[in-house]
């Protein structure tokens, strides 16, 4: 089956009609057998996705790391000196962890790749007459598509109606302005960048409007065709992660030279055998290089990235879950985020009446009143007009499906709908009366729409409606309650419009002019003259709940939020006042605005928390004001235009539901909801994830501390090893990881959104935090040394003694481990001890993991261990507690000292 005659890509010298006729389509688009069948025939429009790299690559990925290396040379090594039974369990080692990093890489990129396909792009179908949304790889050729600004382009298309389209193709051609695009055909020569009327996938529309049919779909599109793969990658990788691996890489090397020297100093000055001092060496080098922290760190990112989708926050770029946490400013759109978007039209104000509408929600059910009377709308032709064009100068939709009303567009031209209907119009009819000619659409930047129409009896009209200011500086006149014109009473719209707006109502002018008649085309120009006002609409939009709630917990986080809105002044406070946000009442518009130079802007910007009538451009100001002043900022938006301010913005967050394509491709995260709340949550999941990659580095890193101690005091008191390398080869790459990965799972800590964020420019890797590693590295070293020798003086052999101390190791991280798990409070909230089911399971896996390594023949075997009494156990638990309580005193002591807890211990420099 083919559905046209050849595949050539000569769709540019196509007329519109032929191209329709070639893929067997019409304006109208496809009825669903036909893209039943066509999407069987041409496959889903994607690219197939790059192919994972094979087992045997992901395992030598493994394998490629310093450590992994060293051990395996290492084992090579011993192997040709003829111990065996080290370079099996050296091996055994290796294999161990490779398994563990493979299957913790695993899960990190599957949690990654859920979500990605979360953020599926959809397109605006036409099919069967009827408008629909639908995932963009349901796209099929022949289907017609409608376009505006921010859309990404989903397939190769030949357009058909193009009115100011605009064209971002630097994916393509690599040039980064926006071309014009219009329908007409041109010759077959000419070049991909000048072929105006095509328009290809994965380009971004930056302005305009258009309605295409699609031609190539997936692999035959041109991008398709230039990488035939989805070349998205998705590092797994933050500046923290950097960071950490640098650190890793300047220990090992630190590691080799100072194992060398001791191998220089064994073998020559105290005459220990190059055998014997090698495998101290190897046993140094192994306890002292964190190997397991890298896998960790990945791991809790990923689950912090699980957890924020969870909370309907989807991360685009993997660094950002780190700035999350560190977020001072949270700057907010208005309409949607703060308030529910849920609009009713409740006034309607002409030159003589005000009107009240009852009824809640889209359903039209609601009457019309003065002060005193239900009113009939066709007693009052200037509100008729009013209703009829607020419903043909709209794009919305509003039908009633098995008895619910569905709604598709722009939430406030649907309640203008619900308004139309109420007053019994029918909006299906009214379109058939007065057939669009074309529109100007709506734009943040000249805030109103316009449209033209025809009637069937050759009158031709010009409706707009958009922001009230704008209309009352276009009109002339204003309609009486005879439908007569009179010279436009400006004091008095003012008035209105004032009362209306400090109500916290969002308020809309409609106005209308008799068009020229045949007219086609609508221009700006067409609006100066001889415009007639019919009125104003106040739209009730309340805000949301859980934005009251999340604003008040935003502050107690001490992170200010600001709303940026395209809305009036007045509204925006009013709005603001019943969310709580601090100095509801001082508002700044975006013209004055204009007026401050960037100086004073970044004073003002700190104690104004309102901001109306803006344009997008405003935001990219505002963000680099609060970013001079040193704020780490996340800003929404959801507009094309809005792009350069998220692109600025250290968090970028684009509306999910709302939002274009373009903010989208412009953001570090996407709101699947829309909802502020989740923002908020999102900063309480960044802290959690911030405060877990520290706590498992603050884990790792003493124990690697006290077991090098422990070898290097050995060497150089020439004392026998209290812990043999094969040992320390084991609690590092079973125990030590198994506990660590409790880390990962941590929920947010009691009281995180309580404290002040974290400073933008903090090092994990400073000051205080060494001192807590280099005084918890000498406790551990203490406690191995403690039992080994003591139980030396008691009597036992030196594998007794050494399987104490391994055991008083591993004891002693399991209490280490409940002590970091709580940075901020005491941990002996004995609440605290059961917040977590993943540290339970570690501890118990950890736990039998011990009793096989000391009890168990093969291990015996392996590890030279022997079984060792109750009496033992419970000396080394004591120990175990002991080091627990010191710490735990420590902790309270350097708080009441400093007032400081041990997140802010690496901000200090020492
Ligand atoms: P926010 O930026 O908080 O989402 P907003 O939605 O109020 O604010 P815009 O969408 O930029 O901001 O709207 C600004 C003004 O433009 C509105 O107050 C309204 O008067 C007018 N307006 C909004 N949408 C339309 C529309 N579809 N048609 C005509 N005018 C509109």
């Amino acid at each position: 089956m083919s559905f046209r005659t050849d595949s050539s890509s000569a769709w540019h010298t196509l007329t519109d009609k032929a191209a329709l006729a070639q893929l067997k389509s019409n304006a109208g688009g496809l009825t669903p057998e036909e893209v039943a069948n066509r999407l069987q025939h041409y496959g889903p429009n994607k690219l197939p996705q790059a192919q994972p790299p094979s087992l045997l690559k992901r395992v030598f990925r493994q394998l490629n790391n310093l450590l992994i290396i060293v051990l395996i040379i290492a084992a090579c090594i011993t192997a040709l000196m003829g111990h065996w039974l080290d370079f099996y369990v050296i091996m055994l080692v290796v294999v161990v962890n490779t398994v563990v990093g493979f299957v913790q890489e695993g899960k990190a990129e599957r949690a990654l790749n859920a979500i990605k396909h979360m953020l599926a792009p959809n397109a605006t179908v036409l099919r069967n007459g009827q408008r629909s949304l639908i995932a963009a790889d349901q796209l099929v050729p022949g289907d017609i598509v409608l376009l505006a600004a921010g859309d990404k382009i989903p397939a190769d298309l030949r357009l058909l109606q193009t009115k100011n389209l605009h064209i971002q193709e630097a994916i393509l051609t690599g040039e980064s302005v926006a071309v014009e695009k219009n329908s007409e055909t041109q010759k077959l020569t000419t070049e991909l960048a000048e072929r105006r009327c095509m328009a290809y996938s994965g380009t971004l529309i930056t302005s305009g409007h258009a309605k295409a049919l699609v031609v190539e779909t997936g692999q035959r599109t041109e991008i398709g065709r230039i990488s035939g793969l989805m070349t998205e990658v998705n590092e797994l990788t933050t500046p923290l992660l950097q960071q950490m691996t640098r650190f890793s890489r300047w220990l090992t090397g630190i590691i080799l030279m100072f194992a060398a020297m001791i191998y220089a100093y064994g073998t020559s000055i105290q005459g220990t055998s190059a055998t014997e001092m090698f495998i101290i060496v190897v046993g140094l080098a192994v306890a002292t290089i964190p190997e397991g922290l890298p896998a960790i760190l990945t791991i809790t990112l990923a689950i912090g990235v699980q957890r924020m989708a969870g909370q309907k926050a989807i991360i685009r770029r993997l660094p950002v879950v780190e700035t999350l946490g560190a977020v001072s400013v949270i700057c907010s759109d208005k309409t949607g985020t703060l308030t529910r978007n849920e609009m009713t039209v409740t006034s309607i104000v002409t030159g003589e009446d005000l009107i009240h509408v009852t009824g809640v929600g889209y359903a039209p059910d609601g009457e019309f009143y003065t002060a005193e009377n239900v009113i009939e709308i066709e007693n009052l032709p200037t509100v008729e007009w009013l209703l009829k064009a607020a419903a043909l100068c709209n794009d919305a939709s509003l039908s009633l499906v098995e008895a619910e009303w569905k709604t598709t567009g722009d939430p406030m031209e649907v309640a203008l709908l619900t308004a139309a209907y109420k007053a019994d119009f029918v909006v299906d009819d009214l379109h058939k009366h007065y057939p669009r000619q074309d529109v100007i659409p709506f734009d943040a930047e000249h805030r109103f729409m316009a449209t033209l129409h025809h009637d069937h009896d050759g009158h031709d009209f010009i409706f707009v409606k958009g922001a009230p200011e704008r209309l009352l500086a276009d009109c002339q006149w204003q309609q009486d309650a005879n439908g007569e014109n009179k010279p436009l009473a400006i004091t008095y719209w003012h008035q209105q419009l004032d009362k209306l707006a400090a109500s916290g109502r969002r308020v809309l002018a409609v106005a209308m002019k008799p068009a020229n008649a045949g007219q086609q085309e609508l221009n700006f120009g067409d609006l100066k003259q001889d415009l007639v006002l019919l009125g104003l609409l106040g739209l009730m939009d309340p805000p949301r709940e859980e934005a009251i709630i999340a604003i008040k917990a935003a502050h107690a986080a001490g992170i200010q939020v600001k709303m940026i809105t395209g809305d009036h002044a007045a509204t925006a406070s009013a709005i603001a006042g019943q969310l709580a946000l601090t100095n509801s009442e001082q508002v700044m518009t975006g013209n004055e605005l204009n007026e401050l130079d960037d100086e004073t802007l970044r004073q003002k910007v700190e104690t104004i928390s309102v901001f109306a009538r803006t344009s997008p451009e405003h935001k990219l100001r505002l963000v680099s004001a609060l970013q001079a002043n040193q704020h780490v900022v996340a800003m929404t938006g959801d507009g094309v235009n809005d792009a350069p301010a998220l692109k600025r913005a250290d968090v970028g967050i684009a509306m999910g539901r709302s939002g274009t394509e373009a903010a989208k491709e412009a953001s570090e995260m996407v709101l699947m909801d829309d909802n502020f709340a989740s923002i908020v949550r999102a900063v309480r999941e960044g802290r959690t994830v911030y405060d877990n990659l520290k706590k498992a580095i603050l884990f790792l890193l003493p124990i690697n501390g006290g077991e090098s101690l422990s070898i290097i005091v050995a060497v150089f008191a020439g004392l026998t090893l209290p812990i043999t390398p094969i040992q320390i080869l084991w609690v590092n790459m079973v125990s030590s990881v198994a506990l660590a990965m409790v880390l990962a799972f941590e929920p947010s800590e009691e009281g995180s959104m309580q404290r002040q964020p974290r400073n933008r420019s903090e090092k994990i890797l400073s000051g205080l935090l060494l001192w807590r590693i280099t005084f918890v590295s000498l406790l551990f070293s203490i406690g191995i040394y403690g039992i080994y020798l003591w139980s030396q003086v008691q009597g036992a052999s030196v594998e007794e003694s050494r399987t104490y101390a391994v055991n008083t190791l591993v004891m002693m991280e399991v209490f280490y481990l409940f002590n970091v798990r709580c940075l901020h409070v005491a941990s002996w909230s004995i609440r605290q001890w059961f917040t977590s089911k993943m540290a339970f399971i570690s501890l118990g896996l950890v736990m039998l993991l011990q009793l096989a390594f000391t009890y168990l023949a093969t291990m015996q075997q392996l590890f030279a261990t022997e079984a060792i009494s109750l009496f033992y156990w419970i000396v080394i638990l004591g120990i175990g507690i002991a080091l627990y309580l010191i710490l735990e005193v420590e902790k309270a002591i350097r708080r009441a000292l400093t007032g400081r807890n041990i997140t802010q211990l690496s901000t200090s420099n020492g």
